[in-house]
């Protein structure tokens, strides 16, 4: 079984779009979003019926919370774009279509679990909203003890926008140290970060998915190109989104 995972789309058609073509040219069996459909991004509602059309189900992110129900904690820039979300779907003329879409963020899902995978969006103790950062595994031992704990062996989650492999050791992996691939270790849990199609922040501007086989056992990274001038003009175009918000797709951070 080969699952195609995405993650942190954040309303960014052009990025999500490439990422599903690639999706497609290289074969998965099916795909899953790890949440943050919504939030920054302009197209917030193509995100979403395209998450419809081709995941097999999606987890729920601080930032489909924070348009759905209440933005919490966010940043002045982050309120505003959650707002302004929320008004893109209030927007629809068609009331099926509408409700069909309330429907599908109001259903979805905290923590979904399959085989040997929990799915959270930000870490296994807080679902929605903390999160699990590379220097964490140096920083904070504790926390990370902690989080090992709520894992029986391994985890998927999003949310920071950074990709790679955290081990029990605890470590951190880059999929760059990992040449892009990461074999599970009998043994040894692991909590993926397939890293974000629609907003990276490892200072590489270029989408980011991962590819799971459970039978070869094993995670693969992808990196692709796309057309973020175009998702930053749309950005700065639309005055309730700030043009950081934009600028920042360039640079990948
Ligand atoms: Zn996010």
């Amino acid at each position: 079984m080969r699952t195609a995972i995405v993650s942190d789309i954040h309303g960014n058609l052009e990025a999500f779009q490439v990422v599903l073509e690639d999706i497609k040219q290289r074969g998965a069996d099916r795909i899953l979003c790890l949440g943050d459909i919504l939030g920054y991004g302009p197209n917030p509602v193509e995100c979403v019926d395209l998450v419809v059309e081709h995941c097999e189900w999606s987890l729920m992110g601080n930032h489909d919370f924070g348009a759905l129900y209440e933005p919490t904690n966010f940043n002045a820039a982050a309120e505003a774009s959650a707002y302004w979300t929320r008004a893109q779907f209030e927007a629809e003329s068609d009331s099926k279509i509408a409700a069909s879409r309330w429907e599908f963020l109001g259903r979805l899902r905290v923590r979904v679990t399959f085989d040997d995978f929990l799915c959270v969006h930000g870490s296994p103790r807080r679902p929605i909203n903390e999160y699990v950062f590379p220097e964490d595994a140096i920083n904070s031992p504790v926390k990370m003890q902690q989080i090992f704990d709520r894992v029986q062996k391994y985890c998927l989650l999003g949310h920071t926008h950074v990709p790679g492999v955290f081990t029990d050791e605890p470590d951190f992996y880059p999929p760059d140290d990992l040449e892009g691939v990461y074999k599970f270790n009998n043994g040894e849990k692991a909590i993926i970060n397939p890293g974000s199609v629609g907003q990276p922040r490892d200072m590489d501007p270029r989408a980011s998915y991962a590819i799971l086989d459970e039978d070869a056992m094993q995670v693969e990274f992808f990196r692709l190109e796309y057309d973020f001038q175009t998702t930053m003009l749309k950005i700065h175009d639309i005055p309730e989104l700030s043009d950081w918000l934009g600028d920042r797709l360039l640079e990948g951070r």
